[in-house]
Formats: structure tokens, sequence, C-alpha cells
């Protein structure tokens, strides 16, 4: 396979990159670089506005919709360079989970409705389908949601569930009939997140992040227009919806970015006088996770270069997850390496924000990096455990 950037992708790049300099505020962009977590609210919606004011806050979606129309190409490109500027990606359950079922499956108000504040940033959503004892298994989700006149009344509990306290909305996938194959009886309902009868209670992650969250319903009412779709189809919207960015899951922008980000630090660090970088040992560790990253990266230019394929490449895109998710462990780990003890020294000061303030006469690289290192260890479980995506590999490519 060829692969050129043309003059004009060149251009596009320069745009871009341009475009983020000059807008992408510095102050977000600390906080991101950082690794606080969940991020404010108001900074979620600030940026969202200004990438939505150029008209790039969804570029993926239909051009009907607000989306630009991009290739898979510049779509990737714009990617590279969002990370490149350390800008904050964030608020895809909004714009890359939810709103691309809406689009397929929902009906016309919905898609008046829920669209346009999305893309203007005005509000923002979680995305709740883990439970205690439906994770990988969703089959087996509990949460039921009971028709009562035009009014769906849910009960149950989510867990894992990322940003409920300063989410708007919550898409919900809840069982609407008990009686079928537990596939079956799945309904995806889209739920506001103030409802009387939700209850959110933070679970503070190993870094100190208070993103993670438990949510509590009982005798929640959700309006029947909230349904999307069909009763029972919610099944397959979650499998569209976790299907849609084939290439999301390969985490190749925050991986190239924080390997970057590694050979920076390690270009800064002295042993004995010499940059870190050039020695032997620390050269043949970023040597051993280029080559993988490279390879990860052709790996999706090669999907994203099928863009219009009907092949099915769940398969594949099972193993860009595995790699993806370990490369997110590696290049961390890469960043420990390189900072040598000052890693140990990890406080987050009861907000939530990892190791934002670090010690004032260390270098500013430093901060950030043992709270991104520890939150990286639940790559492999999230978005699809790593044991569940080789059983996919199994079956799919091996037919096991
Ligand atoms: C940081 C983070 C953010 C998250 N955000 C969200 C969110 O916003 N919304 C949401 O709904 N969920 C969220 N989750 C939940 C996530 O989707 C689940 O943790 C994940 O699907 C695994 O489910 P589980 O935790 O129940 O583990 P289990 O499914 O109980 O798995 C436990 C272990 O058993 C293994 N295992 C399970 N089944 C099999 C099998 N068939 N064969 C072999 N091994 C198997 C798994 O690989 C894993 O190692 C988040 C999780 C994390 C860690």
């Amino acid at each position: 396979m060829r692969f050129d950037y043309s003059k004009e992708d060149e251009e596009f790049r320069r745009e871009v990159r341009q475009f983020f300099r000059e807008h992408a505020p510095a102050d977000i962009s600390r906080k991101w670089r950082v690794g606080a977590h969940p991020p404010a609210r108001d900074d979620i919606r600030r940026w969202q506005r200004i990438l939505y004011e150029r008209g790039w806050g969804a570029p993926h979606w239909p051009v009907e919709h607000g989306g630009t129309g991009w290739s898979a190409l510049r779509k990737h490109i714009f990617m590279e360079e969002l990370y490149n500027a350390d800008a904050m990606d964030y608020g895809w359950q909004s714009t890359q989970m939810v709103a691309p079922v809406i689009i397929a499956f929902g009906s016309d108000w919905q898609r008046e409705r829920f669209l346009g504040p999305i893309l203007r940033g005005d509000e923002f959503w979680c995305q709740g389908f883990s439970e205690p004892n439906a994770g990988s298994d969703l089959a087996g989700l509990k949460t039921t949601a009971v028709l009562d006149g035009d009014e769906y009344i849910i009960n149950g509990q989510k867990i894992w569930t990322s940003d409920a306290t300063i989410a708007d909305w919550g898409f919900f996938l809840v069982k609407t009939d008990t009686t079928v194959k537990p596939q079956r009886g799945i309904s995806f309902l889209l739920v506001k997140m103030d409802t009387p009868g939700i209850t959110v209670r933070p679970i503070v992650s190993i870094e100190g992040g208070k993103g993670l969250n438990e949510v509590f319903l009982e005798n929640v009412r959700v309006p029947k227009a909230h349904l999307v779709g069909e009763a029972g189809m919610g099944w397959t919207y979650a499998k569209y919806l976790l299907e849609k960015e084939r290439t999301a899951s390969a985490f190749l922008y925050f991986n190239k970015r924080e390997l970057q980000r590694a050979k920076d630090i390690a270009a800064q660090e002295l042993v004995d006088g010499v940059r870190l970088i050039d020695t032997p040992a620390f050269a043949r560790k970023v040597a051993d996770i280029e080559a993988d990253l490279m390879a990860l990266e052709w790996s999706v230019l090669r999907i994203l270069a099928e863009e219009k394929s009907e092949r099915n490449l769940d398969a594949v895109v099972s193993a860009l997850k595995i790699s993806g998710s370990e490369m997110q462990q590696r290049v961390t780990q890469l960043q420990m390496d390189a900072l040598g003890p000052r890693v140990m020294r990890f406080d987050d000061h009861g907000e939530g924000h990892g190791d934002l303030v670090v010690d004032e006469s260390w270098p500013d690289y430093v901060g950030g990096r043992t709270s991104g290192y520890l939150i990286a260890r639940a790559s492999t479980i999230y978005g699809g455990a790593r044991e569940v995506q080789k059983n996919i590999i199994a079956k799919l490519a091996f037919g096991l």
C-alpha cells in the first residue's frame, strides 16, 4: 500500500495547526496535559464552542447535521494536530457515541432537540451501560424500565459511569422486556441527569481522579419520547455505537503524543552528564516502542483507507484495541522510566487532579505523568477488556 499526503493535505495540516496554536485556550491545554480528570464542565463547553464556531465541532458527523465532510485522512490529520497541540480531546461520549446513534436511529424530534446542543457544547453526555454484574457481558444487565402511560420508570444501578457528575444527559441501556432472550429485551434511553430519583456517587480512582461514578436510579421517570428507535433494539444500537469509530480504540494520537513526550523528557534528563535519550539502554526501549507504534499507525491507516468498505473488520478492530491499550501502558511506563524517582512524588492535593501540582523546583514536564501512568492501567479494561477482545479474534479470525 502506498501512502502519501497530497499538497492540499499538507496545506490542510498547516491550517489546522495554526488554528490550534491560536485558539486552543492555554489554561485548558495545561490542565489537559497534566491529566486533570474529569475536566471541568466549563472547560469542555468553552473548547467545544470554539471548535463549533470554526465549523469543526464534530468533524465526522454527516454534513447536514454540522459535520465537515472531510476524508478519513483529513480527520486523521486533524486528530494528530489536536494532540500535538495538547488541545483537549473530550466530549466524545457526546459527539462520537450518542450523537451517531441519534443520527442513525433517533426520531426527528430527538435529532432536532439533542444534536445542536451537543455541537455547540451546551450539553454534555455520559454513558450508562456497565452495571455491578454486567460489564463484559452486557446482556446480563438488570436495570429495568417499565412503561407507565407516556413514561418509562427506571430502577437499577450503573457503575463506572465516567463523568456522571458533570454530564447534563446520560444514554442508558435498560431492560424493557425480561421475557425474551437477554439481548432482545434491552432498550436505549436518553435520561436527563438531574431527573428526580438519580443519585450519583463518585468512585475515586487510583490516581486521585473523580471521573468514575456509581449511578443509582430509583423510580426515575423518563418520557417515552426519549426512547431511541424501537424498544428491544438497544443491543443493536449499542453495537453500532461501539463499532462506529473503528480506529478510535487504537488510541493512536494519544500514544504518539505521549511517546514524543517521553522522548522530550529523556532529551532533557541527564545521567552522569549524558542525555538519557542517548544512553543505549533507554534508546533501545524507545526503539522497541517506536517500531510497534509505527506498526499500529499503519494498521490504523489501512483501516482508514477502507473507509467505505463493507468488509467485516471486527477482529482487526479488536487487535487494534489490544495493541493500542497496551501501548498506552508502555508509553506511560517509558515516561516513568525517564523521570526516575520523581514519579514517587505523587500527591492529588485532595482535588482529584492527580499530580497537577508538583514540586515548584521541578521542571514542568513532571506534572501529570504519574497520574497518567496510573490511569493508563485501566486502558486494557474499559471499552472492552483485553481477554474479551482476544475471544473475538479467536472466533472471527480463527473460527475457534
Ligand atoms: C476507567 C474506566 C472508565 C469506564 N467508563 C465507563 C463508562 O463511562 N460507562 C460504562 O458504561 N462503563 C464504563 N466502564 C466500565 C467498563 O466498560 C467495564 O469495566 C468493562 O466492560 C469490563 O467489565 P467489568 O468491569 O464488569 O469486568 P468483568 O466483565 O467482570 O471482567 C473481569 C475480568 O474477567 C475477564 N473476562 C470477562 N469475561 C470474560 C470472558 N468471556 N472470557 C475471558 N475473560 C473474561 C475480563 O477480561 C476481566 O479481566 C469504565 C471502566 C473503566 C476502568
